[in-house]
């Protein structure tokens, strides 16, 4: 049996499975499925072809008794002339003295190294004795821990796959392995551990990639469906005359992508599952004025309403904006971490008792002791920095509510039908008539003399900067002393009419407060900060942004930061100071003033760093491929999400016996607790 103990297969004793369990290597079947990790292709090609300084692989015959010098204690240095296409080629192998006894004129070697095309020379880093069979030969590589080598591993697969190999069932219904052109399972694990040629590689790999992807995302459109399905009641039968007549109180139009957006998300009220919904648009694209629109959509529906932010700055700016809103129309409240404990007992009480209607808060809303009479609609702000934990505490709170999700950063599509593919998505993909866009320059630090006085020119007709304060390390402390020294450091260099603020996430939030209001009001002009203000913060009068050390941010960091300024109907200047150290440092500046668009950004980020860097170290929740990559294989993602939102909808999986396998694969599943049936 497959499931049965390493142990079992031949050639595996105790101490090599113990090794193999520090490889997650318990059972038969994980032996097989342990992958590559890489190949080496070695490819024999004629001499005129070869690359100076690349990796080849060349085969000749030995011409003289290889010389052997010793030096230094222990390094020796052993030297070969070897005819290879009747030219004399110098094989040079360091200490690998013991190689004079195996290797005599005449014989036929090949040997794989370090190409030097001046001096015709290879610095041999692997050899053996004979000609490869192919011209072309694939060699897996493994990693490896304990005593494990990738020849022991070859060898124990080897005999596995002889042994179990038939125990390897099909899982796909075979009309996909036709249309796709896909090989067996069976097939491909045995190819991907010995291919014998590229062709055969690339299908196996193929086909592994797309049954990743297609569990994985019969997974997700499973799970989506298991929300739906879960609760019953929970239609919120809001007002549509008292929401169309709340619309009217904003002074704009609402854009068309907005509508759509507005509309998709009243209907999931509406209907009686449970919304799990993403709202995604660029900053300042205006998914605010939606959130309220569906937050008094709840209270119209007698519930109560709630939206979590990850910072205080931005839960007193929402609380502020969103009561002078409501005004007499809904009792909202503000829960974060400085609320005084008398009057927090107090709004406790009044969430429980139904008093309040709307509270806008931090993770303070997610205390055990904070309980709610009827919470219909639960919105939280750039989710991607709350850990999936507490997104679950805030939504098991109330008893059914409708989840909201809404972020700035641009997810590309390939990550939201990943990491969020149990979600819906919405997307507010177009900007409030009449905003110009924000220029974007990139400069060294010498220029910053030039910058200071070019804030010093828009200053004095009337607009308002932010100064962001480089990063040393990722600690707190010091970014609080850079800032801290900026400060002092622009004092001195403004003339005194110019008020200069300072802002850090270590400020009482009252100084807090009372530092962003003077900035609002214009009684500061220049805003030195940390990367607090870096979410939702709005002083449309402010149409500079400085940024020290853009390039140890990110791509979305950076364009968060950007989206502070261009708010007004000014034209409005990002500078982003910044000696990138490499090539991929300097792409990502020149990014950032090239484009505009959050979700261009946001590919491109993504193709340069990589999934696991993209939200920063704090994201969980995006799937880990054994040969899939999700940014490289996006096609076969879009192709197996296709599949699977196809079977999910047709029921396939218990309807169809040719999915049978599948099934009883996805029910082995943790995650999906429930049978399907
Ligand atoms: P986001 O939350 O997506 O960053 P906001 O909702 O804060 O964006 O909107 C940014 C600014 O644009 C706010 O000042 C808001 O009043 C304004 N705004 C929102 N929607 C519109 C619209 N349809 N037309 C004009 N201005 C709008
Ligand atoms: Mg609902």
């Amino acid at each position: 049996m497959l499931n049965e103990s390493v142990k079992n297969v031949k050639g595996i004793g105790e101490k090599f499975a113990e090794d193999l369990n520090l490889m997650n290597v318990y059972t038969v079947e994980d032996l097989l499925h342990y992958l590559p990790y890489k190949y080496d292709v070695l490819e024999i090609l004629p001499l005129s072809e070869l690359i100076h300084e690349d990796k080849v692989t060349i085969v000749g015959r030995i011409l003289y008794e290889p010389s052997l010098n010793f030096y230094g204690r222990k390094k020796s240095r052993l030297v070969l002339t070897v005819d290879v296409e009747n030219v004399a080629i110098k094989a040079v192998m360091f200490n690998r003295a013991f190689a004079k006894k195996q290797l005599n004129a005449g014989d036929i070697v090949t040997l794989t190294g370090k190409w030097d095309a001046h001096r015709l020379q290879i610095t041999v880093s692997n050899y053996r004795k004979g000609a490869q069979e192919d011209s072309t030969e694939i060699q897996p590589m493994y990693s490896v821990k304990g005593d494990v080598t990738n020849y022991r591993l070859k060898k124990v697969i080897s005999q596995a796959l002889k042994d179990y190999g038939d125990q390897i069932t099909e899982i796909l219904p075979v009309s996909y392995l036709t249309d796709y052109k896909l090989p067996a399972r069976k097939d491909a694990v045995e190819m991907l551990h010995f291919p014998q040629n590229r062709v055969q590689l690339k299908h196996s790999r193929r086909r592994y990639i797309y049954e990743e992807f297609l569990l994985f995302q019969l997974k997700m459109q499973l799970l989506r469906k298991q929300h739906r399905e879960a609760t019953e009641g929970n239609a919120q039968e809001y007002d549509v005359e008292k929401v169309d007549s709340f619309i009217e109180r904003f002074p704009f139009k609402l854009t068309n992508a907005q509508n759509a957006s507005l509309e998709e998300i009243l209907l999931d009220m509406r209907s009686s599952y449970r919304m799990n919904r993403l709202l995604q648009g660029d900053v300042g694209s205006g998914k605010t004025a939606v959130a309220a629109i569906c937050l008094y959509a709840s209270l119209t529906a007698g519930k109560q309403g709630a939206l979590m932010v990850p910072t205080e700055i931005l839960a007193e700016q929402h609380y502020q904006s969103l009561q002078e809103l409501f005004g007499e129309l809904a009792n909202v409240r503000l829960l974060t971490g400085s609320v005084k404990a008398k009057e927090r007992r107090e709004i406790v009480a009044g969430l429980e008792a139904g008093e309040i209607d709307l509270i806008i808060g931090t993770h303070a809303l997610i205390q055990d002791d904070v309980l709610f009479h009827d919470l219909g609609l639960v919105i939280v702000d750039e989710q991607h920095r709350f850990g999936v934990e507490q997104r679950r505490t805030l939504r098991d709170k109330g008893l059914h509510p409708d989840v909201l999700f809404m972020t700035a950063t641009p997810i590309p599509r390939t990550l939201a039908i990943t990491a969020f593919g149990d979600m819906d998505v919405s997307q507010i993909n177009e900007m409030p008539a009449g905003r110009k866009e924000v220029e974007t320059l990139w400069v060294k630090e010498n220029m910053f003399e030039r910058i200071l006085n070019f804030i010093i020119k828009h200053v004095q007709s009337g607009e308002q900067a932010y100064l962001i304060s480089p990063l040393i390390e990722e600690s707190d402390k010091l970014d609080i002393q850079n800032a801290v020294d900026l400060y002092h450091q622009l004092i001195e260099f403004f003339p005194p009419e110019i008020k200069v603020g300072l802002m850090h996430g270590r400020l009482p939030a009252d100084e807090k407060d009372a530092v962003m209001k003077d900035y609002a009001e214009n009684k500061i002009q220049v805003l030195v900060s940390t990367t607090v203000v870096e979410v939702g913060v709005n002083v449309p009068n402010a149409t500079i942004m400085v940024i020290y050390d853009a390039e140890r941010f990110g791509l979305a960091q950076l364009h968060q930061l950007r989206g502070r300024v261009g708010r007004g109907d000014k034209q409005s200047y990002c500078i982003l100071i910044a000696e990138p150290k490499n090539e991929v440092g300097k792409e990502r500046m020149s990014i950032m003033t090239e484009t505009n668009n959050g979700f261009e950004l946001a590919e491109r980020d993504l193709q340069l760093r990589g999934p696991g860097d993209f939200f920063g170290r704090k994201q969980s929740g995006i799937p880990e491929f054994k040969v899939a990559d999700m940014v490289h294989d996006y096609r076969a993602l879009e192709t197996a999400r296709n599949d699977a939102t196809f079977i999910v909808n047709q029921e396939l999986l218990t309807n169809d016996s040719e999915y049978a396998k599948l099934r009883e694969l996805l029910e082995t599943d943790p995650d999906l607790h429930t049978k399907l049936d």
